[in-house]
């Protein structure tokens, strides 16, 4: 018997989150492949950071090469879970892992020990007015999420991830402390001028710091 409860979605990020119950192929439990070391115990670590415990009890984390592949398209990542423990399963080709940054390596095994460590579902809601994502736990892309030149982008996403109810970052709030510096106004030009050095613009009468 296997049964796999939702949750296939058709994703740019290529990722899919399934909960299998299965007997036919048992799920591997307690092996992490070494290249996901890093990830796992950098998760660990932003767990604690949190006060939040993580059972690691029959989780797995194992490499795979080619896509997964569905009704709903390419995916990077399962999560499958058993009666004996949880295992997720990276793709590391090219597309999904070879070619991908630092941070979208750690923001696709964060999805998936999302999944499996803190049973988290997807989330895709996004911000007011904005195309942006709440969550980590998103399953429409995950690949402009942050950079390592966003940090506090990363902060936010990773409070959301083990804390769902974390307030919305200041970067999407609206801005209401707009301050004027200079009102420019536009000029009404009929056609183009061309401008040796030297000359002044015939169309710039009223801009002293406009002329050379
Ligand atoms: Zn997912």
């Amino acid at each position: 018997m296997r049964c796999i409860r939702p949750i296939n979605f058709p994703l740019y990020s290529l990722l899919l989150f399934a909960i299998s119950c299965t007997d036919g192929n048992p799920l591997p439990t307690g092996k992490i492949d070494p290249e996901f070391t890093l990830y796992v115990d950098r998760f660990v670590q932003e767990a604690q950071l949190r006060n939040v415990t993580v059972d690691m009890g029959g989780f797995s984390i194992t490499s795979k090469n080619d896509f997964i592949v569905d009704s709903g398209g390419r995916h990077c990542g399962e999560t499958s879970g058993s009666l004996k423990g949880t295992a997720v399963t990276i793709v590391t080709n090219f597309d999904c892992w070879t070619n991908a940054s630092e941070a979208a390596k750690e923001i696709l095994i964060f999805h998936e020990l999302g999944h499996a460590l803190l049973k988290r579902e997807h989330n895709s809601a996004t911000f007011p007015n904005t195309n942006i994502y709440k969550s980590i736990m998103n399953y429409v892309t995950l690949s402009d999420l942050y950079t390592k030149y966003t940090p506090d982008k990363r902060k936010y996403y990773i409070d959301e991830l083990f804390d769902k109810n974390t307030p919305a970052p200041d970067w999407v709030q609206e801005r209401t402390n707009s301050k004027e510096i200079l009102n420019d106004s536009l000029i009404n030009i009929s056609g183009w001028e061309f401008i040796k050095p030297g000359d002044t613009p015939s169309f710039l009468p009223t801009f002293p710091w406009a002329r050379n």
